[in-house]
């Protein structure tokens, strides 16, 4: 199918500026520049929530052991909490409108119902001050060493680092080979955005599939931009999958002109490297796409438990580059597409659901999960977004 110009004599497209393809457009240079931020679930991000809790201070601190022993016997406590502090024993929370409690928590309206109860367990309440402090202490466990150091402020806490989360929170999840990569690949969204994409408000941009480990080395597959000109479901992430799926012998919309071989298994892409990236719409064929000469997967340890069966769904294991943050059509396509990591520049703050309106990734119940990254090359993306062509509906 012949593509239109960008924004050329078609009703209802809002033409940006007017723009002339530069160097930049034409050549991928890699610059050195991303840090791609890992967009994860609230409860790596915030801040432990503080609740009250009833703390017993004993008048003397070598009764620590003794009060411990007959205190735990009759409060259970709370597992991610630390008995003691000092010469402060954690006795229970306190119970209120806000924090009734769960039935297996041991928890007190008032320290005079906390001091009848333990009176009635014959505790001898002399070994503590008059007084039982009320003080705020973490409700959950820290998952991260931030949360960790701010949460023990409060009270102290257990806490069991978990290294594969630090290192995507603190942004040394990629080395310096997969950033290079990382970077080459989302200066062909930018390039190809620039020069092709028709979007709508709600989702708009160009998409890039990489396989981070083709034998040895990592290959761009397919390369696409936004077309709702064409079909209200053109989206760049729909079109790129789409192509991915006629390199393996099918596809939906029969999008791209190459000749793939009709046999060679499920893995075609083996018989036609050299027709490698396939691109939706095809005057994205003129770009010049970086050839890369090292793989960039993870270790064997993150393979998906897909990969690990050898029966991969259609993007098990691949890197999709967009320009904008996903809508939910795109989102959940690249979900049931399987792809292990999306990277994209610019938020979408109209329809993005994987960080500024939603964080669909983290939801429950989900039959697959990617890592998602945010602000890779984010100013250009944002300044390249600016300009695109949009449909109006
Ligand atoms: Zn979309």
């Amino acid at each position: 199918m012949e593509s239109l110009p960008c924004g050329e004599g078609m009703t209802g497209i809002l033409e940006k500026k007017p723009r002339l393809l530069s160097d930049e457009d034409m050549q991928i240079t890699v610059k050195n520049l991303v840090t791609p931020r890992a967009i994860v679930g609230k409860e790596f991000v915030d801040d432990v929530v503080l609740r009250e809790a009833f703390i017993g201070v004993l008048r003397h601190k070598k009764d620590i052991a003794v009060a411990l022993k007959v205190i735990t016997s009759i409060l259970p406590g709370c597992g991610h909490l630390k008995r003691c502090s000092g010469n402060r024993l954690f006795l229970a929370l306190v119970k209120s409108p806000e924090n009734p409690g769960k039935a297996s928590d041991s928890s007190f309206a008032s320290a005079d119902e906390l001091k009848t109860f333990l009176i009635a367990k014959n505790v001898n309440l002399n070994i503590f001050r008059d007084d039982f402090e009320i003080v705020k202490v973490p409700e959950r466990s820290p998952r991260t060493r931030v949360q960790f150091t701010k949460a023990s402020q409060a009270w102290p806490v257990n806490f069991h680092p978990d290294s594969s989360i630090e290192v995507i929170i603190n942004g040394n999840f990629f080395d310096s080979k997969q950033l290079e990569v990382i970077e080459s690949c989302m200066r062909v969204c930018i390039a190809a955005a620039k020069r092709t994409a028709i979007g709508n408000e709600h989702c708009n941009g160009s998409a890039v599939i990489l396989d981070p480990d083709d034998e040895g080395i990592s290959r761009i597959l397919a390369v696409s931009t936004a077309r709702v000109n064409e079909h209200p479901m053109w989206h760049a992430a729909m079109l790129v999958v789409d192509l991915v799926a006629r390199i393996r012998g099918g596809g939906a919309w029969n999008l791209s002109s190459e000749v793939i071989p009709e046999e060679g298994g499920a893995d075609r892409k083996r018989e036609c490297p050299s027709n490698l990236p396939l691109v939706y719409p095809e005057s994205l064929k003129s770009m010049t796409f970086p050839q890369f000469s090292h793989s960039v997967a993870p270790e064997s340890k993150d393979k998906s438990p897909e990969d690990e069966k050898k029966c991969p769904y259609l993007c098990t294991n691949y890197w999709i580059f967009l320009l904008k943050e996903p809508c939910p059509l795109c989102a959940m396509a690249l979900l049931h597409s399987r792809v292990s990591m999306i990277f994209y520049g610019d938020s979408n703050n109209s329809c993005g659901v994987l960080g500024s309106n939603a964080l669909m990734h983290t939801l429950p119940g989900l039959n697959h999960r990617y890592k998602v990254w945010s602000s890779v090359l984010e100013a250009e993306c944002k300044s390249a977004a600016e300009c695109l062509s949009v449909i109006e509906h």
